[in-house]
């Protein structure tokens, strides 16, 4: 019997197994890493491929089966099987990630993934379809959004493989896709706290224009708090660097995906919109003065490329503004 709540859907047909095998480009020197190797299907064939597979598997009983499959055969040396969840699991070296993965630990595994030292080559990996083209949405596309940012600012994404339902037993609610993800080298640097703080405010009303966003009082006097502490402590120019988990953390918007932004940009407009100005502090006509530098009053999230995301949060640290 399979556990929903672990997301085990087996892949059952082989012909699709050997299809992601063949576009993961696997070479005989490979250490693979796979997580969530259930009973074994795509295990066999890696084991084919590569030099190593090490596999994270959080269901003892499913760790039990695969060791049976593979101990007396020629596969048995090449395999390493890790017991555990795999988001709470440091990970190995590995050249390579081919994985049918539980979908509710998507977005945390890639970026544990991507931020995972040294960079692998790429992972191969399945989503829930809806994912897969968040990852791989471009500037103007109805999906594009703070999770495409954040990951397109680590890695190129490209769509492999639609998936139908029934390629899996028992087939899941959703169709997925595989994805292929390949880290930037050498990887764009960010202060990671600074970036999400920023990218939040971005998307928090992404069909706004860029004026309109940075003109509500809470986000002005967010910032201003910020610019206020920074002053006082006189160290304009250095941000927090460091890790944040709650970078990864998109249950706020991206991932419910239910959920129609233009439809929910109307309900934060009467609550908070433009028509409440309040003094038109000095603040604020940093802020707008920052906006204008660059042209960006009339943009609009959902259109910008990750450079113009980039290049408007260096304008603003420029001027002394900062989101953390
Ligand atoms: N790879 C197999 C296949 O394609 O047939 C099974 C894929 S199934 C979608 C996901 C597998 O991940 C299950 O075996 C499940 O027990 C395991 N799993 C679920 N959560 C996990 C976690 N947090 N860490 C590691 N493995 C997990």
């Amino acid at each position: 019997s399979f556990h929903k709540s672990k997301g085990q859907h087996i892949l059952k047909n082989p012909l699709l197994v050997d299809s992601i095998v063949q576009k993961s480009g696997i070479k005989s020197t490979d250490v693979i890493l796979e997580i969530g190797p259930g009973t074994g299907n795509l295990t066999k064939k890696l084991l084919e491929c590569g030099k190593m597979v090490i596999a994270v598997e959080l269901d003892p009983r499913m760790v039990l089966e695969l060791q049976r499959r593979f101990q007396d055969t020629p596969y048995s040396s090449r395999l390493k099987v890790i017991q555990g969840d795999v988001l709470k699991t440091e990970l190995p070296y590995f050249d390579i990630c081919v994985a049918n993965i539980p979908y509710q630990i998507s977005s945390p595994l890639t970026f544990k993934l991507l931020n995972h030292q040294p960079a692998f080559r790429c992972a191969i990996i399945m989503f829930q379809r809806e994912f897969a083209m968040r990852l791989v949405a471009q500037p103007g596309d109805k999906l594009y959004c703070r999770l495409t940012v954040n990951t397109q600012l680590l890695a190129r994404v490209s769509h492999l493989l639609k998936v139908g339902k029934n390629n899996f037993r028992p087939p899941p609610k959703v169709d997925s896709s595989v994805v292929r993800i390949e880290p930037r080298k050498p990887r764009i640097e960010v202060k990671q706290k600074e970036w999400d703080g920023f990218l939040r405010i971005c998307f928090n009303r992404k069909n706004k224009t860029l004026g309109s966003i940075f003109r509500q009082k809470s986000v002005l006097s967010l910032l201003e708090k910020n610019y206020k502490t920074l002053c006082s402590l006189n160290i304009l120019q250095e941000g927090s660097a460091g890790n944040d988990d709650s970078a990864f953390d998109y249950s706020n918007e991206d991932q419910s995906m239910e959920v129609d932004e233009d439809g929910d940009d109307e309900e934060m407009d009467m609550e908070d919109g433009d028509a409440e100005e309040g003094e038109a502090s000095e603040f604020k006509g940093k802020v707008m003065g920052v906006l204008k530098e660059g042209d960006f009053e009339e943009k609009r999230s959902s259109k910008l490329t990750l450079q113009e995301f980039l290049y408007l949060l260096s304008l603003f640290n420029k001027a002394g503004i900062h989101f953390s």
